[in-house]
């Protein structure tokens, strides 16, 4: 099957009001073009050079979504061709983000990544840390970051019911935190989970925003 074809069957499985960002990582312009021109407009890249050197050379209405582990002095490059970040793990990267987005007034939405894999963490809030990141007041202080919602990997495992168990923590989370801490603020409101593997179980807990590479582009091209 081609891009656009795998494009058309992802999204006749989930619904409507769950977005696709397809992971273009490793992939060329090109194929990038072909899923553009099947009706896809979300891309998700995990290096700042990449997501610079495609961003110029593809449609300017295209939503770019940076997915991988973001250094701070990386972000300054990154701000101008993104759209969302989804992975915000520490008071300093957000406040290095809202440096940058505040220089040339664009604003950033902005996912806290939260480490919910068995796996040892490498990146991700844990659930305490992060609890205790929005009880103090550096995030309400940014103006051009703000934080849109939570995204997690869940475990790189067979197990279903264990990839299952880790999504639904993921959600029930993120309603605390809506609860707590966003109550009134309609921005909050992202749950970005599922990858090529599980993105049906991630979509059946809750998930608003699947982030999918190999099912739509095929094996890395490089
Ligand atoms: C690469 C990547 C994906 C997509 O992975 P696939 O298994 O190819 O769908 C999703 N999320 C993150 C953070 C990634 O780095």
């Amino acid at each position: 099957m081609g891009i656009s074809e795998n494009i058309h069957a992802i999204k006749s499985r989930i619904p409507a009001n769950v977005k696709l960002v397809a992971v273009s990582k490793f992939h060329s312009a090109d194929a990038i073009r072909t899923a553009y021109n099947a009706g896809q407009y979300i891309f998700g890249e995990s290096r700042m050079q990449e997501i610079c050197q495609k961003h110029p050379l593809l449609p300017q209405d295209i939503e770019w979504h940076f997915i991988g582990h973001l250094q701070t002095n990386k972000v300054k490059p990154v701000i101008p061709c993104t759209h969302t970040i989804h992975s915000v793990d520490s008071g300093k990267l957000l406040s290095e983000i809202e440096k940058h987005a505040a220089r040339i007034e664009k604003r950033i939405r902005c996912l806290l990544e939260i480490h919910i894999a068995q796996e040892d963490a490498k990146y991700g809030f844990s659930f305490d840390e992060c609890r205790k990141f929005l009880s103090e007041n550096q995030w309400k202080k940014c103006k051009f970051a703000y934080i849109g919602g939570v995204m997690g990997m869940a475990s790189n495992i067979e197990d279903e019911s264990q990839i299952r168990k880790e999504f639904k923590r993921l959600k029930l989370f993120f309603d605390e935190l809506k609860n707590d801490r966003f109550p009134e603020d309609d921005r909050f409101s992202e749950i970005s989970m599922g990858m090529s593997g599980d993105y049906m179980i991630a979509v059946e807990e809750g998930s608003t925003m699947i982030r999918v590479g190999s099912s739509v582009f095929g094996d890395r091209e490089y």
